[in-house]
C-alpha cells in the first residue's frame, strides 16, 4: 500500500510486493505540467502497478487519464484537451546497464531507492502535450485581428519545437539487440 503518493516511494520495496495504486492525482502537484495550462484546477486519474519482473527489473507501468485546458495557439482561447496515455516503464539504478528491453518497456533512469514517481508521472504528461494544440472548429476559431503593420504572424509559431522533446532524451538510450 501506498500511504502517500506525493513521498520520493521505495520502488523496490513496492516492486517486490507488487503494489497497485488506483487513484487521483491533483494537478497542482505537478508544477512543470501547470506552467502550460490555461486553468490549473483539476486531476489526474491514475492506475499504476509496481512489479518486478522475472528478470529482477523493476517496472512501473499504468494509465493515466485527464482533461487538461490548453491555450489554443490560433485563437488564444482555452482549449480543452482530454489526456490518455498508457505507459510501461523499467526503473533502471543510474550507472546500471539495462541490457536490451522488450519492445514495450521504456528505460528511465532513477538515481535512488526512494523516486519521485510524481515526476516520473509528469514526464509522461508532458510528452501527450501537442506542440501547437488549435480547436478543431474553425468558425469558433478566428486569430485575433492584427493592426496593419504588426510584425506577428501565425507563420511565427514553431510547430517544429516541442520543449519536452528533451524527455525522450533523458530515458536511456538502448543499445540494439545483438543478435
Ligand atoms: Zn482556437
Amino acid at each position: 500500500m501506498i500511504e502517500d503518493v506525493t513521498q520520493p516511494l521505495d520502488v523496490s520495496r513496492l516492486g517486490d510486493a507488487r503494489v497497485d495504486f488506483n487513484g487521483s492525482l491533483a494537478l497542482s502537484w505537478f508544477p512543470r505540467l501547470q506552467a502550460e495550462l490555461a486553468e490549473a484546477g483539476g486531476s489526474v486519474q491514475a492506475a499504476l502497478c509496481f512489479a518486478r519482473e522475472l528478470q529482477g527489473r523493476r517496472t512501473l507501468s499504468g494509465t493515466l487519464s485527464t482533461e487538461l485546458v490548453l491555450t489554443c495557439q490560433r485563437c488564444l482561447q482555452p482549449l480543452r484537451f482530454p489526456l490518455q496515455t498508457r505507459f510501461h516503464l523499467a526503473l533502471v539504478d543510474a550507472g546500471e546497464d539495462a541490457g536490451p528491453l522488450p519492445d514495450q518497456l521504456e528505460a528511465v533512469v532513477v538515481d535512488a531507492e526512494r523516486v519521485d514517481v510524481l515526476a516520473l508521472l509528469e514526464d509522461e504528461l508532458l510528452l501527450c502535450l501537442p506542440i501547437a494544440p488549435r480547436h478543431r472548429s474553425e468558425e469558433r476559431c478566428v486569430a485575433p485581428t492584427r493592426h496593419e503593420g504588426s510584425s506577428f504572424s501565425e507563420t511565427e509559431v514553431d510547430e517544429k519545437h516541442n520543449p519536452f522533446a528533451v524527455l525522450r532524451d533523458l530515458h536511456v538510450k538502448q543499445s540494439p539487440e545483438k543478435r
